[in-house]
């Protein structure tokens, strides 16, 4: 089983967005919210912006290259949950036996 992440960082130069980085509407309404929240979009006028600007290098992309999806293998998490399954099931049939 494989899991889809995204991850959000300047394409530039790899700075991460936290949940208080705030962007300002400008040119537009000057409204400051973090426009990763919205795809983009601002909450107050909006306007859908293709470019974000990243706070760090300052430098200017497309709003859709600031995601980045990560595949992730969760073999690993998968088998450990058939173990404890299995588990379960022998510690079931020993209470049975028990019984009588
Ligand atoms: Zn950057
Ligand atoms: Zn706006």
């Amino acid at each position: 089983m494989k899991k889809r992440e995204v991850k959000l960082h300047c394409p530039k130069c790899n700075w991460e967005p936290r949940q208080t980085s705030n962007w300002v509407c400008k040119p537009g309404c000057r409204h400051s919210w973090n426009t990763f929240d919205t795809n983009g979009a601002c909450p107050a006028c909006g306007k859908a912006w293709k470019v974000t600007q990243c706070l760090s290098c300052l430098a200017f992309s497309a709003h859709a290259d600031w995601y980045h999806e990560l595949i992730r293998d969760e073999t690993t998490e998968e088998q450990k949950e058939r173990v404890t399954a299995r588990l379960t099931e022998i510690l079931l049939q020993m209470e049975e036996v028990g019984m009588e």
